[in-house]
């Protein structure tokens, strides 16, 4: 017996050194990431429920190492949450979005706006609004067409902290979203008492809606509870047609997902969109 304890102290040994010989690696080729330009920026279509026109999208980031592959945002943007790295990513990934977004709506009969998401870890840094502030007017997006994603959960955190850096944010016509939305805790008053502009109904919630009458609830008590307060209402993971359909008829103004587009590169996103006429 005391040699199968020792075997099984040894193999969670060795899963675990595993696991962290793995995070170091990761760690140091994230420090190289930005400086040799791995991380690139992709744009996922949020469209009209009712004319489906495409009227925002959705930064979203990714990563090909040259030796590790490719590697998701969720297993990266962890770790550059622990190693603080999440400071440089996150500015990095505002200022070429809104760099990017600005000089194609240039070409655009109707400017898009842009979300890009934010970590609570940037949200907590003590200078975080001003160098927001600093990144959009550099870009020269126009700040209203800018909105931020956080998730719910960050609301938790420090709720003094948390109020008062969104009502910075809002005096300086940025737009708030909350992420993933049904997923957390916050109570119906306390979100209500924040300038929040946007909710995005976690895809978890869409995907099994037509199966499952509890999800279908979620989603349809969100929808009113989003008009009821005047926020917009975004669904995001739409698939399928019959979804989509639901959705609309539920009256959700905003649809994000595959059924209309997979997150794409900028130079795919353009074939997408009307572009000025040039007289
Ligand atoms: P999220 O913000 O909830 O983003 C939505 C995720 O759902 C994206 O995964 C997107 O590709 C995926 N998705 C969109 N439509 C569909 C659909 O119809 N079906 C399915 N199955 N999935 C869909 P992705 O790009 O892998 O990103 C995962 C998460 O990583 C994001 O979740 C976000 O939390 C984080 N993330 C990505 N980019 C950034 C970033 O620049 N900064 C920060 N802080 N987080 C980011
Ligand atoms: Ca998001
Ligand atoms: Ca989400
Ligand atoms: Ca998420």
């Amino acid at each position: 017996a005391k040699i199968r304890t020792n075997d099984r102290v040894h193999f969670v040994d060795a899963a675990l050194s595993a696991q962290y010989q793995e995070q170091l690696l990761l760690e140091s080729e994230m420090q190289l990431a930005l400086a040799e330009q791995q991380i690139e920026i992709f744009y996922q279509p949020q469209v009209d429920g009712a004319t489906h026109h495409m009227t925002s999208v959705e930064a979203l980031c990714r990563w090909n190492n040259p030796r590790l592959g490719y590697i998701p945002p969720d297993v990266f943007i962890a770790i550059a949450e622990k190693t603080g790295g999440i400071h440089a990513l996150g500015d990095y990934v505002l200022s070429q979005a809104c760099s990017e977004i600005h000089c194609l709506n240039r070409s655009l009969q109707q400017p898009l706006m842009l979300s890009v998401n934010i970590s609570p870890v940037q949200l907590m840094q003590p200078d975080f609004v001003e160098r927001i502030a600093q990144i959009v007017t550099q870009s020269q997006l126009p700040a209203e067409l800018l909105t931020l994603e956080v998730t719910e959960n960050v609301l938790i955190d420090d709720t003094d902290k948390v109020r008062q850096t969104l009502n910075e944010l809002k005096a300086l016509k940025l737009h708030i979203s909350l992420d993933d939305f049904g997923t957390g805790f916050s109570s119906l008053r306390y979100i209500n008492s924040l300038p929040i502009d946007e909710i995005k109904i976690d895809r978890a919630f869409i995907n099994d809606m037509l199966q499952n009458p509890h999800s279908m609830n979620v989603t349809r008590t969100i929808i009113a509870m989003g008009q009821f307060n005047q926020m917009k209402v975004v669904a995001e993971g739409v698939e399928t047609d019959e979804q989509q359909a639901w959705l609309t008829e539920m009256g959700c103004q905003l649809l994000q997902g595959y059924f209309f587009s997979r997150p794409v590169p900028l130079d795919k996103l353009k074939p997408m969109l009307t572009l000025k006429q040039t007289t």
